[in-house]
């Protein structure tokens, strides 16, 4: 098939299965990733940062190999709609980005990505469907290089007993494990 074909119907499938709901962000996000990948060379081996943690690693996760529990996709909060592919090994790659300025011809979206209307004022399936004719004409694309320490493998180092919960934790978080530090959820 033709590298630069994206059937958006069949991946609004598979959003739904696997994202709960074909959610605008995630549906968006197809396009993005689509385009990042199209940039990529053939063969070649890459990783995926996520600027944001909402919508985008879904679609990242579904249209690659990197996942957050492989350690291919990093969720790196930067609070920006943006996601760039990268080669794991020397950090060259490509961010893409919803580009605000390419949305006024677009309302439906528009009021959806800046929340200018509330939920229920807003039309689900007039969003989706502008979402599917606007496409890659809403994406920006630009070459990037990643930092060498983010290229780094996540490494643990020690592993120990935690004195106060006894479980497993990395030495190199302090003498008790971030849990017994404060960092729990739980109650
Ligand atoms: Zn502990």
């Amino acid at each position: 098939m033709n590298k630069n074909y994206f059937d958006i119907e069949e991946y609004i499938h598979r959003v739904r299965s696997f994202h709960g709901y074909e959610a605008p962000g995630v549906v968006i996000g197809g396009f993005m990733v689509h385009l990042a990948k199209t940039q990529i060379s053939e063969g070649v081996l890459f990783d995926a940062i996520s600027e944001t943690p909402a919508c985008l690693p879904d679609a990242i996760q579904l249209l690659t190999p990197c996942t957050v529990g492989n350690g291919w996709l990093k969720i790196i909060n930067l609070g920006r709609f943006a996601l760039s592919l990268y080669d794991k090994h020397h950090g060259n790659g490509f961010r893409v980005f919803l580009a605000p300025g390419k949305l006024e011809k677009w309302p439906e979206i528009k009021d959806w990505f800046f929340k200018l209307k509330s939920r229920k004022e807003q039309g689900h399936e007039d969003i989706l469907s502008q979402i599917k004719r606007a496409g890659l004409e809403i994406c920006g694309v630009s070459p990037v290089q990643i930092k060498p320490e983010f290229l780094k493998k996540r490494d643990k180092g020690k592993i120990a007993i935690c004195p106060s919960c006894k479980e497993a934790y990395p030495l190199q978080d302090g003498s008790t494990c971030r849990a017994c530090q404060g960092n729990s959820p739980y109650i």
